[in-house]
C-alpha cells in the first residue's frame, strides 16, 4: 500500500521572525527561497545571515578574490529584495575554510540575540553527501553545526558568552528550527505560488549561475520531487524541531 501523503506545513501565526543562517550568498536561493518568499508574503520578518561572502565562488577570481566579495554581496541583496527579506547580515568569514569554532558560535549567538527570531533555518550539519554525485560542502556542515549550537544552549543562556550581556544582548529562546537539506525530512512547505520568485532570486546571483533557463528547470525539478512527498505540486522539505510550544 502506498504511504499516506503528508500535508504541507504552515508556520504557526505566532512565529513572526525567521532567521536563515547559511554559508554562502546563494545557498538560500538554491534551498529555501520559496519558503522565504511565502513567509515574507505572510507579513513575517525574514533575516538572512551569511557567514561568508562567497569569495571562493569561482576560479576566475583566484587567488585574489577582492572584487568578487562586494559583487556577491550586491547579488545577495538583490535576491533578498526579490524575496521580500527584511535584512541581510554578513559575517565575512573566509569562504571555503569555515569551521564550527566557538568564535563562530559566539557571532551567531550575537545575531540571534539581536534579531530575536522565533524560527532559525539552517542546513542539516550531519549530511556528508547526497546520492552518489554531491559531497556536501564543509562550510555548509560547519555553519549548520555552529548555528544549532548557537540556538541551544548559548542564545538562551546568559552565562554563556557573558561578553554579549555587556553588549546589552539578553538571552533569547528560539522556538523552532527548520533544517534544510536533511536526509530525513518530516515537514514540507508549499512553494507552488513562490517558485517563480525563487528562480528569479537565484538568477540574481549572475556571477554564479548566469541567467540560463537551466536554473528554472533545476529548481522546478527539485521542488516537484520534494512536493511528491506531500502531494503538492512544488515544495521545499525540512526536518522540523520544536524547542518551545507556542500560543
Ligand atoms: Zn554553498
Amino acid at each position: 500500500m502506498a504511504p499516506t501523503p503528508r500535508r504541507p506545513h504552515a508556520l504557526h501565526p505566532s512565529l513572526r521572525t525567521i532567521l536563515c543562517v547559511s554559508a554562502h550568498p546563494d545557498d538560500n536561493e538554491f534551498t529555501i527561497a520559496g519558503s522565504v518568499a511565502a513567509w515574507a508574503r505572510d507579513g513575517r520578518d525574514v533575516v538572512f545571515c551569511l557567514v561568508t561572502s562567497g569569495g571562493a565562488g569561482t576560479n576566475e577570481h583566484t587567488p585574489r578574490s577582492d572584487g568578487l566579495v562586494p559583487l556577491r554581496e550586491r547579488e545577495c541583496w538583490e535576491a533578498a529584495r526579490i524575496l521580500g527579506v527584511k535584512d541581510v547580515v554578513f559575517l565575512r568569514y573566509q569562504d571555503g575554510v569555515v569551521e564550527p569554532t566557538l568564535g563562530l558560535r559566539r557571532d551567531l549567538t550575537r545575531v540571534i540575540r539581536r534579531h530575536k527570531p522565533d524560527v532559525v533555518v539552517c542546513g542539516d550539519p550531519t549530511v556528508r553527501w547526497y546520492g552518489n554525485e554531491y559531497l556536501n560542502h564543509p562550510d555548509h556542515r560547519a555553519v549548520g553545526s555552529a548555528a544549532l549550537d548557537a540556538v541551544f544552549p548559548s542564545a538562551e543562556t546568559g552565562s554563556i558568552f557573558p561578553e554579549l550581556l555587556a553588549e546589552d544582548l539578553e538571552p533569547h529562546k528560539v522556538r523552532e528550527v527548520l533544517l534544510s537539506g536533511a536526509n530525513s525530512p518530516d515537514t514540507w512547505i508549499d512553494i507552488s505560488d513562490t517558485l517563480e520568485l525563487k528562480c528569479a532570486a537565484l538568477k540574481a546571483h549572475v556571477s554564479q549561475v548566469g541567467s540560463g533557463p537551466w536554473v528554472d528547470t533545476l529548481l522546478r525539478e527539485w521542488a516537484a520531487r520534494a512536493g511528491k512527498r506531500a502531494a503538492i505540486p512544488y515544495a521545499e522539505a525540512y526536518r522540523r524541531m520544536v524547542l518551545a510550544r507556542g500560543d
